[in-house]
């Protein structure tokens, strides 16, 4: 996704942008093998989808009229969130409930469908190519059908996700690794798909996540393409769900909560389970290196890869194209064009997407005790706060908006720091004080759908924090 994005930003401003992908695509809507995230749930938050309409216009109506669904994930989402579940109410970020392969195959096609882009399959990136004081990155070396070939171009842009060799290529052009952050999770998917019964609208996802540290376990179901349900599940720590369906049926009946396990008991399942592990959230600190060559940049999982857990990867994906263009623009017609601290200063404001996302996912994911990372000091302050924060959302839609507005990326923090949003919050915190938590949220009842309305309207121009 990544990649694709980049492609589609800088065909605005190069004569050529060429892809480099090491493996054959399929023709349709299917998991890839050095994608094979691609089989289990992908989310996709309000500020991504904006993104991608503002892209590629007319792709989120082509996407529902082909079975996805436009959704208002405040009233259409049921969601147990660290053990209470969200107030449901109308108005609330947007998103699209498609596959991962499914939404894929629709933005490469839009991205292949521009005249001056090229996707080359089955080349693999070797190495960079600099120039001769090493200070410029000039192309890369790629091993392709017919053998090892050079490619000269203005920019390169690393996208080749989590396994990417880029710290192993700037330490071998003399600039050092770039400082790496993980934090340890253990973390394991098991997904499989299941007919979607018939008529069946008490909510279009459902989201089932115990609280930290007694809850290691989450699953979810959400409504895809094809009148299908993508069923994913989820443990920390080696508590993976099995493969197998009597294994899987029996992981789901110990979620946190039981509705996810009677929604699926009686379904009919459609393909068989299959997992992928996720040792560590990692991020690669590019912005932080002392020294950095020119007309190279790297984003998306190559960058930082989180827990996907939050539903967050294609969203920074998204942002960091979107930024990518922009800062790709501003150095055209700038004195010094794009070799004149371009790849720098692109990292360091990436970096300031990224963080946010990180802040919010380890904070959550440092309340267990077997998580290994640095715990920053006031730690156990903030998920104190932030738990409240979440138990006051089951209950207040005003406050649950607020939450919304940053989570789904259409506000950074501050969108936290309104001073009715800090009111409520304060007053729960004293609350929490004094009245036991099953007294002040909802830790029990599903809430029913505010309404059965429209689908919501098309996204238009919103706001997008970064
Ligand atoms: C289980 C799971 C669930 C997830 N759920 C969500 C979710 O709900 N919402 C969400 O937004 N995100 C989710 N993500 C994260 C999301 O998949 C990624 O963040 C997103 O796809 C961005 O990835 P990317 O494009 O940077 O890298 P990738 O998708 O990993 O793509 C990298 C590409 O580079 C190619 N490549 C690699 N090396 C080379 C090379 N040397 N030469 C040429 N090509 C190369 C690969 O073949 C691949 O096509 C999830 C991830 C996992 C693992």
């Amino acid at each position: 996704m990544a990649g694709l994005l980049s492609a589609r930003v800088l065909s605005e401003h190069f004569e050529k942008v060429i892809i480099l992908e090491r493996e054959q695509l399929p023709e349709g809507p299917e998991a890839r093998k050095n994608a094979p995230q691609g089989r289990h749930i992908h989310a996709l938050l309000e500020a991504g989808l904006t993104v991608l309409d503002g892209l590629f216009p007319g792709l989120v109506r082509e996407l529902v009229q082909e079975g996805a669904d436009l959704v208002d994930l405040a009233r259409d989402a049921a969601w147990l969130q660290s053990g209470s579940w969200k107030v449901r109410y109308e108005g609330g970020p947007h998103s699209v409930l498609v596959s991962r392969p499914f939404l894929e195959w629709k933005v490469r096609a839009r991205v292949t469908a521009r005249p001056n882009i090229e996707v080359w399959q089955g080349y693999a990136v070797e190495e960079l190519l600099t120039d001769a004081s090493r200070t410029r990155v000039t192309g890369a070396k790629v091993k392709g059908p017919e053998g090892e070939r050079t490619l000269e171009g203005g920019l390169v842009v690393d996208t080749s996700g989590r396994g990417s060799r880029a710290p192993h290529w700037l330490e071998a052009l003399g600039y050092g690794r770039p400082e790496e952050e993980q934090v340890g999770i253990d973390l394991g998917y098991t997904s499989r798909l299941y007919e979607r019964p018939a008529g069946f609208d008490e909510w279009k996802i459902l989201v089932v996540n115990g609280r930290a540290p007694e809850a290691k376990r989450s699953g979810f179901i959400s409504n895809v393409e094809g009148g299908r349900w993508i069923v994913s599940l989820n443990g920390y720590f080696g508590d993976h769900a099995p493969i197998d369906d009597e294994g899987f049926l029996e992981f789901a009946r110990g979620l946190p909560s039981p509705h996810l396990y009677e929604y699926i008991r009686e379904a009919k399942p459609l393909t068989a389970p299959v997992s992928y592990k996720i040792p560590t959230s990692r991020w690669m600190h590019y912005e932080k290196m002392a020294r950095f060559p020119e007309g190279f940049v790297l984003l998306g999982d190559t960058v930082c890869a989180l827990n996907p857990v939050f539903g967050q990867g294609m969203t920074v994906a998204c942002l960091g194209a979107k930024l990518l263009g922009e800062k790709v623009a501003r150095a055209r017609t700038s004195p010094g064009g794009l070799h004149a601290g371009l790849a720098r200063s692109f990292q360091k404001e990436l970096s300031k997407i990224v963080g946010l996302c990180w802040f919010l996912t380890t904070t959550m994911d440092l309340a267990y005790p077997e998580t290994r990372g640095k715990r920053p000091l006031g730690l156990k302050a903030v998920q104190w706060s932030v738990q409240n924060m979440i138990d006051l959302t089951s209950l207040d839609a005003k406050s649950c908006h607020a939450f919304y507005e940053v989570l789904h990326m259409r506000k950074g923090m501050e969108g936290l720091l309104q001073p009715g949003f800090v009111a409520a919050l304060l007053a729960y915190n004293l609350k929490s004080l004094f009245v036991p938590r099953e007294q002040r949220a909802n830790l029990t009842t599903l809430p029913p759908s505010p309404g059965r309305g429209e689908p919501p309207a098309e996204p238009g121009p919103r706001d997008i924090a970064a």
